[in-house]
């Protein structure tokens, strides 16, 4: 009789990785205030004899399963927040928590991450390297990374290596997206507040309308990717939220507004800043407003390593023979997993979730995001095959 593979072994606990998701999902909480997931996600990795941390940047937990064997250290990054919104699943599952709703899948990456946690400390002593789990808060742009990372999850030990995964709900069940080089954007928020004179809405002249000044900001703004970006890059500008006035007859005497900017290449984003930062300057005095403008960055790109995520591939690959699998898949949407893969080299990758005869394919962040609940499987064994590949053939020699 051969050896289970890591699918196998998955397979065995998916009744219960599934009644876990469930139990997470009825239960959602928003980012730092994670305490009964960060509860449920200690008692499970207390009761697998590991050694666990928690209360990192305020909800984070983290676990280390040391291998039998030498090799290096691999992190693998599992993210725990939900979203303030109202649930329309109907699902028996639905939220019991209103407004707070899993939209995003991260009760999905939870049981994933329980699910590993176990498969890999059975098997331990057969395994190479050292396995450091993080079960991390507020993903969803509160930064959740930037605090664990300052709270020291990259020391003692120090990951040679970084994993981490998402559910993704605009690819089918069976598909992964395993990338090289930069695969999600990077992020920042941009806010404006133009400051003009309040006045009558029938005596123009006597006011400086904040409004008609945005207007023409707004246009502009669209020429950044239109004429000042490269065509064969990628970016984004998008005005999300505007604010002024009351009523119809008072010109208000100010508006503010704010958005995101997305971009792959480093060079783009600079570009767009610059630009941005010029016609809104220079649009807002040539309407008569004062100006002020701050972004804020949200995190870099998410770039892979391309040696590590053919290592992925290779794992995805022979633990999961049938999977679809997709190297160029790019996304504008940004994670804060971006922030550990820019200090140690790992791969982020998509696990494709929907199933369109039940109808679970919204998108991410919609209030009926349903998943197809066999990813957690794929998810699972996915994991664990690409964490030990990448202990056992170390494709970087960090460790020697
Ligand atoms: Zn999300
Ligand atoms: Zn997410």
């Amino acid at each position: 009789m051969t050896a289970p593979t890591f699918l196998d072994s998955a397979i065995r606990l998916e009744q219960q990785t599934i009644a876990l998701r469930r139990d997470l999902h009825q239960h959602p909480e928003l980012g730092f205030q994670e305490h009964r997931t960060a509860r449920i996600v200690v008692d499970n990795l207390t009761m697998l004899g590991l050694e666990v941390t928690s209360g990192i940047a305020e909800t984070g937990v983290a676990a280390v399963i040391e291998g039998g064997k030498p090799g290096p250290v691999v992190l693998l990054r599992f993210d725990m927040d939900a979203l303030p919104i109202v649930e329309q699943t109907g699902a028996a599952y639905a939220s019991q928590n209103p407004g707070v709703m899993h939209a995003c899948g991260h009760d999905g990456h939870v049981a994933v991450g329980l699910a590993v946690a176990r498969l890999l400390a059975e098997r331990r002593a057969e395994l190479p390297g050292v396995y450091k789990l993080i079960f991390q808060p507020a993903e969803e742009g509160q930064g959740g990374a930037a605090r664990m990372i300052e709270a020291g999850i990259l020391e003692n030990p120090k990951p040679d290596y970084a994993l981490a995964l998402h559910i993704w709900n605009d690819r089918p069940f069976g598909w992964a997206g395993i990338s090289d080089g930069p695969m999600m954007a990077a992020a920042e928020i941009f806010e404006i507040e133009l400051t003009g004179k309040g006045g009558h809405g029938a005596l123009p002249h006597t006011a400086v309308d904040p409004i008609v000044c945005a207007a023409q900001i707004i246009n502009a703004l669209q020429t950044i990717v239109s004429r000042s970006a490269n065509p064969l890059e990628t970016a984004v500008v998008s005005v999300t939220e505007i604010k002024a006035g009351d009523t119809y007859n008072v010109i208000p005497g100010r508006l503010f507004m704010q958005g995101t900017i997305r971009s792959i290449d480093a060079g783009i984003r600079d570009l767009i800043l610059r630009r941005f930062e010029e016609i809104v300057r220079h649009t807002a005095a040539a309407g008569g407003c004062r100006v002020e403008l701050k972004f804020i960055s949200i995190s870099p790109a998410v770039v892979n390593h391309p040696q590590v995520a053919e290592t992925v591939r290779a794992a995805a690959r022979s633990v999961l023979p049938d999977l679809t699998i997709e190297r160029e898949f790019r996304t504008m949407g940004a994670e804060d997993m971006a922030l550990v893969n820019a200090l140690v080299p790992g791969c982020y990758f998509m696990v494709g979730s929907a199933n369109d005869e039940k109808g679970l394919n919204f998108g991410h962040h919609h209030p009926r995001f349903d998943f197809d609940e066999r990813v957690l499987v794929n998810g699972a064994a996915l994991m664990c095959a690409a964490a030990v590949e990448l202990a056992a053939s170390d494709p970087l020699r960090k460790a020697g």
